[in-house]
């Protein structure tokens, strides 16, 4: 089991399951919504998420068709983002998380897209778009 929170504490909550595959992702998008040079995401049973506190602070923003992304009002964190085609899963950002994680990311996403003042610089495959 896992547990994460948003930078101000007010949104919280337990994964109750498995982190999928943690992937880099350096599409333009993330970047600007993590305001960084990639976002670490891991996908995560809908399920499994149990939302502690925090459910009148998460807002949405939907930045391509169908993906909406989520994240704190008041401090702005990401939490996770969804996508209306798949309605099981969560995106999660793992940084939120509390918890120790045992897993390491496995992959580079939309490599192709990042940053010119970033260096991919270990060994991880990097695929051009997602995973197939
Ligand atoms: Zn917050
Ligand atoms: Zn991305």
């Amino acid at each position: 089991m896992y547990k994460g929170s948003c930078l101000c504490g007010g949104v919280s909550y337990e994964l109750r399951g498995e982190l999928g595959p943690i992937v880099f992702c350096h599409c333009s998008r993330c970047r600007k919504a993590q305001g960084t040079a990639f976002g670490t995401n891991s996908p995560v049973q809908k399920n499994e998420f149990h939302l502690l506190s925090g459910q009148e602070l998460l807002t949405e923003y939907e930045s391509s068709p169908g993906k909406h992304r989520v994240f704190c009002g008041r401090c702005g964190s990401p939490v996770y983002s969804r996508n209306t085609a798949l309605p099981h899963l969560l995106r999660l950002r793992i940084g939120l998380l509390d918890t120790p994680i045992a897993a390491r990311p496995v992959a580079h996403i939309y490599a192709s897209s990042h940053a010119e003042w970033e260096a991919i610089s270990d060994a991880l495959p990097q695929h051009e778009a997602n995973i197939p």
